[in-house]
């Protein structure tokens, strides 16, 4: 007794199984969420100064406070110019004081290409690069990169003044002669890469580019949080971030694929260096670090300090520059941070330690799993029954059976299949659930994420116990115990993730699943556990309180006990020696062991062990050396213990099946989570979202399975109540609040007069695009001007889930340019705001000029598509067009090709203002050449707004100031197109 009284804590009973699976998922899920928080920034930043990188950020000079993270600085605002000639300023003493730094202020590369399918790109390109001449000249060069431009509703402190700042601050760190490394850095603060990653395809225009063979790519895809390595080419430079200087990876091989396979729609420079140029520059490669929580504040007024919330900003600022200093100084000189092109598989632990490897050993690791997993599996299964069946014959039970095969086959499954049944059913309450979700209040994810995801854990959870515990209750398995039939069909269902994932590594080099290796290798520990304990006890148990003794049913055990055998009775289960006649029946009892013996009746105390009836008995020896238990009064009998008790091997099982896996899975579910959680706004598809939760929720509780029947009712009982308190706020709760705004995108459209007619507006549209039954039925009625408008909605926006209202305004913008003059004043100058010439060369080709005033971005749709396109450098219309046609060479950057078709827009920008784009376009002219002539639209952008900008020479957008102020306070507003504002007149030549 005393050894039962030390034994209860580790009891496989329920208040055990409780306590220990709670704690389990407790520390588990608080230790993730509190990994997944900003880390604090230590007191030594070994010679990073994250006070000056911070005053980048933040306050900038005395002269220009806050002047990255202030004001929008998109491509075509004033304010973007400042920021570049900041970037010049802090770089130009590096330059100056260093004779191996030297800068470049690219004013020259300008690039052509055709993007989409249907459109083509011209841009001249305002890149400013620093180089760090390294050590050894024979090393290719790394390539360190962000944009310093930001989209017009944005301040941008995280997309992409973090990456600012940070290359800012590395680029004097490694500019001190002491820190020079080996290979030569080049910093490159690009612009443009908000409208078509323009400045970094500019980039392959500046004979640099022909340095480099590595990069590592800076961007803020949402608003603070921790920099996650996003997407990463290959093993070789991948391996640097896991250097110990690297304090803090956060990284998972899952983001890059997901890329790859479409699923994250964002685009960023990292795909322009990665593929290089054809025919001129290799791909490079490289990786890119980006922010990617908070993304309901991405591209709007609250990608700002304050928005990433108090003391956040620092923080995360410092995890980017610790990120980006550590992975950096090791490829610049580092041996090992070679050029290994094969696919890597990484991930983080608690953001603390980076595990990578090339893909190809994971395979190998997962091929041997396979194979010895299985092997090993069988090997030790026999061995259970072959002890099993020893002990029953040593027990003498017959082995004939009175029932038919079928019956005995039927009974034998029993067990075997209920863990699969109860995977069913959790997928069956996930899809309800699903469904719930996307019929009641699908956007409520946006607010209340954590709640959604508690509501899919806990049905896991119930999902998994309830099927299992009610067939424990109801059927008992035969043959074995819940828990070894449980942990056996579990291995089974983690060999085949295991097979479908080293299968997506050898088909698809996809490695996304590598936490099915780990996952595998748990469960195949825990059945070796399970098996080895079965063995120990020559018996696999099971829960009728009987062992099982493999060989016989439960019926033909008690006849055979109580009938044919007499003088031993089967008391709950275990088969005793009765008390009347020690000795009898032993000779008789079993056909195949018909010798058996009746030898040394020695009695003997006997030893306890986790099988031992909790009364006093005798071990009796057979001749044969088999052994058989003997009881001293039928009284003792009835409390008599289960032999399916257990003490402390489950514990064992339990900490490897569930710790580590759920680590892993819970990880990625809260990354996933974060990452999609507000991107339903944007038209993504919830069912997405939904799936992966239902899914990882799953993974996560299926570990539990072989403890599931042991747990207490009122567990479940707390967990429902849970559940259904919160899916009652859940499905009932608007969906949108002010911290977790809403995104309306805006744009207005103003039709000019056609050309030669000054300031006479034909027509001021604004658009307003959002989510479905918000946008139409919520905003627009809040916007002032719409009041008496005739609004229209167009269900087809631009995704699916997406819809577009407009209405006319009589906002009129104002482009700026002058600060004394107001529009009604330009209007009377009869200035032009929009200058569009044409002159047809011949009868497939024609040359079109267009000038904005106060931009440097315009616009040309064609209403037939266009073959031909070249953007003249002179930017003045010829006067006369000279002759013949074509006078310009198409030369579209190497990998880019006018699309068969043509195209039928052409967008264009300058380096400087009020620039006049002239561009030769020419078409495929029609066999019977009767339709000659080309006609579309010219248009400019525009987008700077009074109270985003409001510099002297800024312009207006009373319709966007309008949007920012009649908003619910539960919804902001971020740009549809680069400009604000598309002023347009028609053409036709
Ligand atoms: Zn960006």
């Amino acid at each position: 007794m005393r050894f039962t009284k030390l034994a209860a804590p580790f009891k496989f009973a329920p208040t055990q199984v409780a306590v220990l699976l709670v704690a389990v998922y407790a520390i588990v899920f608080a230790a993730v969420l509190q990994h997944d928080e900003l880390p604090k920034v230590p007191k030594n930043t070994h010679g990073l100064d994250l006070d000056r990188a911070y005053d980048t950020l933040a306050k900038a000079s005395s002269t220009r406070a806050g002047l990255i993270t202030t004001r929008p600085h998109p491509y075509i605002s004033h304010a973007n110019d400042a920021v570049r000639r900041y970037i010049l300023s802090r770089l130009e003493p590096l330059a100056g004081r260093h004779e191996h730094v030297h800068l470049s202020d690219d004013m020259t590369s300008n690039v052509t290409f055709a993007i989409g399918g249907d459109r083509i790109i011209y841009f001249e390109g305002t890149n400013v690069l620093l180089k760090i001449d390294g050590t050894d000249s024979s090393r290719d060069g790394v390539l360190f990169s962000c944009h310093y431009d930001s989209v017009s509703s944005a301040p941008g402190a995280t997309d992409d003044g973090m990456g600012v700042a940070t290359l800012l601050e590395l680029a004097e760190y490694l500019s001190a002669p002491e820190r020079r490394p080996r290979r030569t850095a080049v910093f490159f603060f690009n612009n443009g890469e908000e409208d078509y990653l323009n400045g970094a395809h500019a980039y392959f225009e500046h004979p640099w580019s022909n340095l480099t063979s590595v990069f590592i790519n800076l961007e803020g895809a949402a608003s603070g949080g921790r920099p996650l390595l996003f997407r990463s080419t290959s093993y070789g430079p991948a391996h640097a971030v896991a250097s110990k200087a690297v304090k803090h990876p956060h990284a998972t091989v899952l983001t890059s694929e997901a890329f790859s396979l479409g699923m994250i729609r964002s685009a960023t420079d990292y795909e322009i260096y990665a593929r290089g140029v054809k025919g001129e520059v290799d791909g490079l490669q490289g990786f890119d670090f980006a922010f990617y929580k908070n993304r309901a504040y991405y591209h709007t007024l609250r990608d700002s300090i304050p928005g990433m919330g108090h003391g956040e900003a620092r923080k995360a600022l410092w995890a980017m520059l610790e990120t980006v200093a550590g992975s950096g100084v090791a490829l610049l000189n580092d041996d090992e941070s070679g050029s290994d092109a094969r696919p890597p598989i990484y991930f983080d632990i608690f953001g603390r330690s980076l595990i990578i490897l090339p893909m190809d050993t994971f395979y190998g690791i997962n091929i041997a799993l396979l194979v010895i997993g299985p092997l090993s599996t069988i090997a030790l299964v026999v061995w259970v029954i072959l002890a099993s069946k020893k002990r029953s014959d040593m027990e003498a039970v017959p082995t004939e059976h009175t029932e038919s095969k079928w019956r005995l086959m039927t009974r034998a499954v029993l067990g075997w299949e209920r863990f699969w049944i109860a995977l069913i059913f959790t997928a069956l309450v996930h899809v309800a659930l699903t469904i719930g979700f996307l019929h009641l209040n699908p956007n409520i994810v946006h607010s209340h994420a954590y709640a959604v995801l508690t509501i899919f854990l806990g049905l896991s959870f119930l999902g998994i116990v309830l099927p299992l515990q009610a067939f424990h209750a109801i059927l008992p398995p035969t043959f074995a115990s819940q828990k070894l039939t449980t942990t056996l069909s579990l291995y089974s269902f983690t060999w085949v993730l295991l097979v479908a994932s080293t299968i997506a590594m050898s088909a698809k080099h996809f490695g996304s699943l590598y936490w099915a290796t780990f996952f595998n290798f748990a469960a195949w520990l825990a059945s070796i556990l399970e098996l080895v304990r079965a063995g120990w006890r020559r018996d696999p148990g099971n829960e009728m309180g009987t062992y099982s003794f493999l060989f016989t049913s439960p019926e033909e055990q008690q006849s055979r006990a109580e009938g044919a055998v007499p003088g031993r009775r089967l008391v709950r289960g275990v088969l005793h020696e009765a008390p009347e006649h020690p000795d009898d029946g032993h000779a008789e009892a079993g056909t195949n062991n018909g010798q058996a013996d009746r030898g040394g009746d020695d009695i003997v105390e006997t030893e306890p062990t986790e099988i031992t009836p909790l009364i006093h008995q005798h071990r009796r020896r057979t001749e044969g050396g088999g052994e058989y238990l003997t009881v001293d009064s039928p009284e003792d009998v009835k409390v008599v213990g289960q032999p399916a008790d257990e003490y402390g091997w489950w514990i064992a099982q339990a900490l490897l099946l569930i710790p580590a896996i759920v680590v892993l899975l819970f990880q990625l579910e809260v990354l996933l989570l974060n990452a999609t959680m507000h991107t339903l706004v944007d038209g993504s598809p919830p069912l997405t979202l939904y799936a992966i939760l239902a899914l990882f929720s799953t993974l996560i509780f299926i570990p539990i399975a072989p403890f599931a029947h042991k747990l207490p009712q009122s567990l479940n009982v707390v967990v429902a109540g849970f559940v259904i308190l919160l899916l009652a706020i859940c499905w009932t709760v608007f969906p949108f609040t002010q911290q977790w705004p809403f995104r309306v995108y805006f744009q207005q459209s103003v039709e000019l007069a056609s050309p030669q007619s000054a300031f006479s507006v034909v027509r001021a549209e604004t658009t307003l695009t959002a989510l479905k039954g918000y946008v139409d039925k919520h905003i627009v009625s809040d916007i002032p001007s719409s009041w008496h408008a005739d609004v229209s909605c167009d269900p087809k926006g631009l995704r699916p889930d997406l819809m577009t209202c407009r209405w006319a305004s009589n906002l009129l913008p104002f482009p700026g340019g002058n600060a004394s003059i107001t529009f009604a004043q330009e209007a009377q100058r009869k200035s032009k705001w929009l200058d569009v010439q044409t002159s047809l060369l011949n009868a497939s080709r024609a040359l079109i000029s267009v000038r904005g005033q106060n931009t440097r971005g315009c616009r040309l749709y064609f209403d037939r598509p266009i073959t031909f396109f070249y953007v003249h450098q002179s930017s003045a219309f010829p006067q006369p067009v000279p002759t013949p046609a074509p006078y310009g060479k198409m030369r579209l950057q190497g990998g880019y090709e006018m699309p068969a078709g043509g195209v039928k827009e052409a967008r264009l920008w300058s380096r400087s203002w009020n620039r006049t784009f002239v561009v030769e376009v020419g078409w495929e002219a029609t066999p019977d050449g009767d339709e000659v002539g080309l006609s579309g639209r010219a248009a400019c952008e525009y987008a700077e707004y009074a109270s985003g900008l409001g510099g002297p020479e800024s312009g207006r957008i009373p319709a966007y100031e309008e949007v920012k102020q009649f908003l619910p306070l539960w919804a902001l507003p971020t740009k549809l197109a680069d400009g604000l504002v598309e002023v347009w007149t028609r053409f036709a030549v």
